[in-house]
C-alpha cells in the first residue's frame, strides 16, 4: 500500500558537461559564430539538460532555469525593466540589448552585478524606474512549449517570485515595496494566466528572500500578493519555493493560499524539521521536501535521508510530498563522470548534478519499496562507499585533531595591545608618514601564464621555473625601488588564484578535473576542494618571499591567504563543522606565519578579502559567524613578535557593519578595496573609531585607466578628514595582476607622487 513519491528538480546546472554553454556565450559575443547558430546550439544543449533529467527518473522537471546568461537579468528583460541609458524603445528585447544589460556595451555601463544569496552565483540586479512594467514576452511559457514539443516532457515552468525579484532590486526605497509591487502584479499574473491557459500544472515560484527574515509587513504584502494570484490562476499549482535556510515564520507561510511550499532541510540548521514537529502539516497542501544538498558536492547518508523522510511523514502524507534538492543544483557541477584521476574511494565519495538526481531517484524507490533487490544493493553500495571515505586515515589525524582541541590554550590576542604595538613597530621600520605600499600581486602578463603551463605540463623543469619566478620577481623588486614605494611586495607570479596556490599545498585538499560551477555570465570556478584534514606539510611561500626580500633594503611583505578566504573559497567537507575547518587552515598557517617570521620577513599581509561573503543570511546568526571568523585570523596570525607587522586586505566595500569586527582581527595594517563607493566607507569611518593602521585604496584597479594625481590627492585629503594621518596608508584598491604593467606603472607614479604631495603638507 505505498504511493509512488514525486520527485523534483529545483534547477540545473546550465554550463554545460564540458562548459558548452560558455564556449556557445563567448563565440557569440566575439561574432565567430551567428545569432542563428548561438540559438541553435542553446537550444541543443537545454534540450541534453532536459533528457538527462527525465532519464534520471525525475517527474516535476524545471524549465525556464536555463538562460542566456542569469535569471535574475531575464526576469528584468520580461517584464521590461531596462534602464533608461539604454536605447529601447518597447517590445521585445533583443540579445543585443540583452547583453548590454549584462557586460555593457560602448554607449552605457553594464548593470550592477551581487552575489545571490550566501552563494558564489552572482546575479544582474534590476533597477526598477519610473518604467511601467510589461510582458515584453513570455519566457516560461516557451520553455515549457521546448520541453513539451522537443521531449515530450510535461515542464515545471521555474520563475522568481516577485517579493524576491523586488527585495533583489534597486532604485527604490523599501517603502515603496508594496506600492511597486502592486505596480508589477498585473503583468505578473498575466504570465501565470497564460501557463495556466497552456495547461501548465506546477509552477515553481522561487521566493529565497523569504528565508533571510520577515517583518510584519512583509507578511502581510506575501499575502496580499498570494491571495491575488490565487484568486486569479486557480488552476495553477504553485510551489512556493524557499532555500538556503529555514523558513520563518512557517505557521504564517503556511497559510498562503498555494498548493506547495518547498522547504530547505539541509541549510534551515534543522529550523524547518523543528517547526513541522511543533505546527504540524496542513491536509490540502504539498510539501517540496528538500533533502539533497544542491551546494555541496558530497554524496548524501542515504540513511540519514530516510529517517529523515520518515520523520516528516509523521506530518506529512506520502501522498503530499515531493522529494528534491534543497536548492537548483546550479551551484554544483555537472556530473562525476570523468574524474578519473582521483583515487576510487574519494571518487565515489562525489555527487554532483547528474549524482544527486541519480541519489533522488534512488530514495524514491527505496521507500516505495526497499524489498527489492536492485535498490537494497544500490543503497547497500552507497553506504559502503560512505563508509570507505570516512574511513579514510586522512580524514581523522590525530595530531591535527589536537592542535584543533588545544585552541582553547592557546593565546587569544598578541601578547602586546596595538597602542602600544605600534610604537615598538615604528621605531623598527621607520616608515614614512603616509608610507605607500601595492596590494600584492603585479601583472600576470601572458609569458607568466604560459611559463607555469610549461611547468605544469612538464616541458619546464622545476628549476627553469624557478628560475623564471626570480626573473620576475628581481623585475617586481626594481620596479617598485625606482617607483620610490616603501612598503613592496614580491608580485605573486608564482600563484594562479590565491586559494588554489595553497590548496595545492596543503594537505587535505584534492582539485577536480571538471569541476566547475557558474560564478557570473560566462564565468565559471572550479573550487578546490577540502575532503580531508587541512594540514601544514611544509613552506609554502617562504621560497619566494626570502628571495624578494635579499634583494632589497626596503621592507618586502609575506603574503598569505586568509582562513575564512580559503574556506569560504572551496568546497568543504560536510562532517565537520565550518569553524571546525576553519580553525583546521588557521593553525596551518599559523606555521606559515611563523617560518616566514623565521626566516626574517617580520611584515606579512594575510588576506581575507572573502570574509563577509560567509556572513549567514539571518541577521541574528551573524555575530557568531563574526566572531569564530576573526578568531580563525588571529589564530593565523597572534603568535609573531611585538615588532612584526601583521597586514590584510579585504575586497568589497560595506563595512558599516562590521567595523568592530575588523579591528577585533587586530590586524596593525588593514587595506580595503573602496575606491568605487569611497565616500560611503570613509564616512562609516567617521562614525565609528578605527585606531589601527588604514590604507582605503586611493584608485580603482578595475579599470584599465591610469588616474591623475589631483584624483588620488582628492581621495586622500577626503580620507585624511575622517582618519589620522600616522594612521593612514597610501595604496591602490586591489591587487594588480589583471593590469598591464604600463598602466600599473602610470597609476603607481602618479600615486607616490600624490603621496609626496600629501606628505608635505602634513
Ligand atoms: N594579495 C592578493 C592580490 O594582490 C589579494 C587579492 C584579492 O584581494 N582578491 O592579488
Ligand atoms: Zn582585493
Amino acid at each position: 500500500m505505498t504511493h509512488k513519491v514525486k520527485l523534483s528538480n529545483l534547477g540545473y546546472p546550465r554550463i554545460g558537461k564540458n562548459r558548452e554553454w560558455k564556449q556557445a556565450l563567448e563565440a557569440f559575443w566575439s561574432r565567430s559564430i551567428s545569432e542563428e547558430s548561438f540559438r541553435a546550439e542553446m537550444a541543443s544543449i537545454q534540450l541534453g539538460h532536459l533528457r538527462t533529467q527525465q532519464e534520471a527518473g525525475i517527474e516535476l522537471i524545471p524549465v525556464n532555469d536555463f538562460t542566456f546568461y542569469d535569471h535574475m537579468l531575464d526576469t528584468a528583460v520580461m517584464f521590461g525593466i531596462i534602464p533608461d541609458r539604454y536605447d529601447y524603445t518597447g517590445g521585445a528585447v533583443d540579445l543585443d540589448l540583452y547583453f548590454a544589460m549584462a557586460r555593457g556595451n560602448e554607449s552605457a555601463t553594464a548593470c550592477e552585478m551581487t552575489k545571490w544569496f550566501n552563494t558564489n552565483y552572482h546575479y544582474i540586479v534590476p533597477e526598477i524606474g519610473e518604467q511601467q512594467p510589461q510582458l515584453t514576452e513570455n519566457k516560461p511559457l516557451a520553455a515549457y512549449r521546448f520541453a513539451k514539443s522537443q521531449a515530450g516532457i510535461e515542464g515545471k515552468p521555474v520563475i522568481v517570485g516577485l517579493y524576491t525579484f523586488l527585495k533583489l532590486s534597486k532604485g527604490f526605497p523599501s517603502s515603496k515595496l508594496a506600492e511597486i509591487a502592486d505596480r508589477f502584479l498585473p503583468v505578473y499574473i498575466q504570465l501565470l494566466k497564460e501557463l495556466e491557459e497552456e495547461g501548465v500544472e506546477w509552477v515553481q515560484v522561487d521566493e529565497p528572500a523569504i528565508v533571510t527574515g520577515l517583518t510584519s509587513g512583509d507578511i502581510v504584502l506575501l499575502k496580499h500578493l498570494y491571495q491575488s494570484i490565487a484568486d486569479a490562476v486557480p488552476g495553477l499549482k504553485i510551489m512556493l519555493q524557499t532555500y538556503f535556510e529555514a523558513a520563518e515564520p512557517l505557521h504564517e507561510l503556511l497559510q498562503l493560499p498555494v498548493a506547495g511550499l518547498g522547504l530547505d532541510f539541509v541549510h534551515d540548521g534543522g529550523g524547518n524539521l523543528e517547526s513541522i514537529s511543533l505546527l504540524g502539516w496542513p491536509k490540502d497542501k504539498w510539501l517540496g521536501a528538500g533533502i539533497i544538498d544542491g551546494r555541496n558536492i558530497w554524496r548524501s547518508d542515504l540513511d540519514a535521508k530516510l529517517q529523515l523522510i520518515e520523520k516528516l511523514t509523521a506530518f506529512v502524507g506520502l501522498d503530499q510530498l515531493i522529494l528534491q534538492p534543497s536548492s537548483s543544483l546550479l551551484h554544483v557541477p555537472v556530473t562525476v563522470q570523468g574524474e578519473d584521476k582521483l583515487k576510487g574511494v574519494v571518487k565515489q565519495a562525489l555527487a554532483f548534478a547528474n549524482e544527486k538526481l541519480a541519489e533522488l531517484s534512488l530514495i524514491g524507490a527505496a521507500i516505495v519499496n526497499d524489498q527489492v533487490e536492485s535498490v537494497a544493493t544500490a543503497l547497500q553500495a552507497s553506504r559502503d562507499a560512505l563508509a570507505a571515505f570516512r574511513a579514510l586515515p586522512e580524514r581523522g589525524l590525530q595530531d591535527v585533531a589536537e592542535q584543533v582541541r588545544g585552541l582553547k590554550d592557546l593565546p587569544d590576542r598578541r601578547t602586546v595591545p596595538f597602542a602600544e604595538r605600534v610604537h615598538i613597530q615604528q621605531q623598527k621600520w621607520q616608515l614614512p608618514l603616509l608610507p605607500t605600499t601595492t596590494i600584492g600581486s603585479f601583472p600576470q602578463t601572458p609569458e607568466v601564464r604560459q611559463a607555469r603551463l610549461k611547468w605544469r605540463k612538464g616541458v619546464w623543469k622545476q628549476d627553469r621555473y624557478d628560475l623564471f619566478i626570480r626573473e620576475q620577481i628581481e623585475a617586481a623588486i626594481a620596479f617598485q625601488e625606482k617607483l620610490g614605494l616603501d612598503v613592496l611586495v614580491h608580485g605573486e607570479f608564482e600563484r594562479t588564484d590565491m586559494v588554489e596556490f595553497f590548496g595545492e599545498k596543503l594537505g587535505g585538499y584534492l582539485f577536480t578535473r571538471n569541476g566547475w560551477v557558474q560564478s557570473y555570465g560566462s564565468r565559471c570556478v572550479k573550487p578546490p576542494v577540502i575532503y580531508a584534514d587541512v594540514a601544514f606539510i611544509e613552506p609554502m611561500t617562504v621560497k619566494e618571499s626570502v628571495y624578494a626580500q635579499s634583494l632589497t633594503k626596503l621592507p618586502v611583505k609575506g603574503m598569505l591567504t586568509g582562513p575564512v578566504t580559503i574556506l569560504n573559497w572551496s568546497f568543504v567537507r560536510d562532517d565537520l563543522s565550518r569553524e571546525e575547518v576553519a580553525n583546521q587552515i588557521a593553525l596551518a598557517l599559523r606555521q606559515e606565519v611563523q617560518v616566514l617570521e623565521n626566516a626574517g620577513i617580520e611584515m606579512i599581509q594575510v588576506d581575507e578579502p572573502a570574509i563577509r561573503e560567509g556572513l549567514p543570511l539571518k541577521t541574528r546568526d551573524h555575530q557568531n559567524y563574526l566572531d569564530w571568523a576573526v578568531k580563525a585570523f588571529r589564530i593565523s596570525t597572534n603568535h609573531v613578535k611585538d615588532t612584526t607587522q601583521i597586514h590584510t586586505h579585504m575586497c568589497y566595500a560595506e563595512f558599516n557593519d562590521m567595523i568592530d569586527s575588523i579591528s577585533a582581527m587586530d590586524a596593525d595594517v588593514i587595506s580595503i578595496e573602496t575606491s568605487r563607493s569611497h565616500g560611503e566607507l570613509i564616512a562609516s569611518f567617521e562614525e565609528q573609531a578605527y585606531d589601527k593602521g588604514i590604507g582605503l585604496g586611493v584608485y580603482d584597479i578595475h579599470s584599465p585607466r591610469i588616474p591623475t594625481v589631483e584624483e588620488m590627492t582628492s581621495n586622500i585629503n577626503r580620507a585624511l578628514l575622517a582618519l589620522k594621518p600616522e594612521q593612514f596608508w597610501i595604496n591602490p584598491d586591489c591587487g594588480l595582476k589583471t593590469r598591464g604593467w604600463e598602466e600599473t606603472e602610470g597609476a603607481l607614479r602618479n600615486m607616490v607622487e600624490a603621496a609626496a604631495i600629501a606628505r608635505e603638507k602634513k
